[in-house]
């Protein structure tokens, strides 16, 4: 596995994939890791990912060199992503035994009736390159805190954040395989999924790998998390700050060189308001600043790779060439890298990649509409279904217009934006179950009913 910095093309490191005997070996040790796991007082289980906190914070730096090294993220939104990890650490460290605490029943005469939440196993997980910390700690503290153990398959691009994320959890001292790296392909996958001691399974990435997995855990009878793409629309209505709008929605575009499945993607706007807004968030995209992604000052970096930015390039002349309007960029930047100008399409016709597909780039689709029914028909008009962000002074308003969309989550004057504390995860097909806050620690655990009379 060959990890390359697509900043500049040049092969930062080359790693020996993991063999079938490694991976039986991983495996053995989950299982028996999670037998004594279990067992341990939740209490230490918080203890320990309070010390895994630690150990991000003290080694926040060069994580976040890692990542920026590996897939291009500016340095300044790395360092961020790290803070974001022990955040997720230390709140699942303080929240835990609450959320699993046992719940009471109406209970028939003589009996004591209670659901009670124990763990599954070990726990398959699946991650992207986008947020290659942040994806993985989402997952691992609430489940390795409720008793499961974890194995990661990481993004083939990520080895050396994917070793490194191991690597926090022994520093912090957890015992041995309660959380492994398996460094092998997506081929490999199948295997271990329908292996006896995987219990479940979790992916965050795109709709044929989450398709992928969901069918393989379905034939062996596995509980399965996705969490996929999104198309979120951001819908500014008349009455909405415009300044503010355009300034936030140019970010939640391009934060992450675009690559965010809760980017904004798809910029709904009252025809009131539209030349006042399309003005401005062209002017915002424009002033943003991409370059190096060392570089503190850097908002934008490179896309994750060529690949995946030819592929992009593609989606937005395949919109082009419909009927689409380039307000600015629009293509990839002479120099060296995998740089792609931040852009802005209007008049994107319907069924065009840029209306209908998902844009993991700097890319803002711009769609002009009538009324607030045409705003909401329109942020409905997608089989995604992950988040949206509605821009109103009246926030009566945009919390009736934000009920009236299908997403996992809403925000109203806001960006979307994931919170260890609140749940996040899609409808349609964008995915189902929910991470973060209690609806997460809930997914892969065995809501026992204990009746005693
Ligand atoms: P993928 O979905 O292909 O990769 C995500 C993870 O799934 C990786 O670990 C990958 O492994 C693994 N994977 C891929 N295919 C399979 C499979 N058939 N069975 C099991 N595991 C699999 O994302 P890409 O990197 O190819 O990005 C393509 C598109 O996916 C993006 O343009 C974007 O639209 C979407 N995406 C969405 C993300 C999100 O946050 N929701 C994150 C990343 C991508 P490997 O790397 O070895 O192939």
């Amino acid at each position: 596995m060959d990890a390359i910095n697509p900043a500049t093309g040049e092969r930062i490191a080359t790693y020996e994939p993991d063999s079938a005997a490694d991976v039986e070996d991983a495996l053995t040790r989950a299982d028996e890791a999670f037998d004594d796991w279990r067992d341990r007082p939740i209490r230490e289980r918080e203890e320990l990912l309070a010390d895994a906190a630690d150990v991000l914070r003290e080694n926040k730096r060069d994580y976040a060199e890692l990542m920026t090294e590996e897939m291009g993220k500016p340095i300044s939104q790395a360092i961020s992503e790290v803070e974001k990890c022990a955040w997720v650490c230390d709140h699942y460290a303080e929240h835990a035994s609450a959320y699993l605490q046992p719940d009471g029943h109406p209970s028939p005469p003589g009996a004591d009736v209670q659901t009670v939440y124990e763990p599954l196993g070990p726990v398959l997980a699946v991650m992207p390159w986008n947020f290659p910390f942040w994806q993985v700690f989402r997952f691992a503290a609430p489940y390795l805190t409720a008793g499961n153990v974890g194995l990661l398959k990481h993004a083939s691009n990520v080895p050396g954040c994917a070793e490194a994320i191991e690597d926090v959890f022994r520093q912090a001292g957890y015992p041995e395989g309660v959380f492994q790296t398996l460094l092998i392909d997506s081929d490999s996958v199948d295997d271990v999924l329908a292996d006896d001691r995987v219990r479940a399974a979790t992916l965050t990435g795109s709709g044929p790998a989450g398709r992928a997995v969901a069918a393989t855990a379905g034939e062996n009878l596995k509980k399965t998390v996705l969490e996929l793409g999104g198309s979120d629309p951001f819908v500014a209505l008349d009455g909405a700050d415009l300044d503010e709008a355009a300034e936030t929605g140019a970010w939640a575009r391009n934060l992450n060189g675009g690559q965010s499945c809760i980017a904004a993607k798809r910029f709904v706007v009252h025809t009131d308001v539209y030349d006042a807004f399309v003005d401005r968030l062209v002017d915002e995209v424009e002033s943003l600043t991409v370059g190096d992604p060392t570089d503190e000052d850097t908002e934008v970096g490179p896309q994750a790779s060529p690949d995946l930015m030819a592929d992009l390039h593609e989606q937005v002349q395949q919109s082009v060439d419909a009927g689409a309007t380039v307000l600015t960029g629009g293509g990839p930047m002479d120099r060296e890298g995998a740089f792609y100008e931040p852009t802005v399409l209007a008049d994107v016709p319907e069924g065009c990649p840029a209306d209908s597909e998902e844009l993991f780039g700097p890319v803002a689709a711009v769609f002009e509409v009538d009324d607030e029914d045409a705003a909401i028909e329109k942020a409905n008009d997608t089989e995604f279904g992950l988040g949206a962000s509605v821009w109103t002074e009246d926030r009566e308003r945009g919390r009736r217009v934000a009920r009236q969309i299908d997403a996992g989550c809403t925000y109203v004057n806001q960006l979307v934006k994931s919170d260890p504390r609140v749940p996040f995860g899609g409808v349609g097909i964008s995915g189902y179950g929910r991470e973060l806050s209690e609806a997460g620690i809930k997914e892969f655990v065995n809501r026992k009913t204990l009746w005693v009379e």
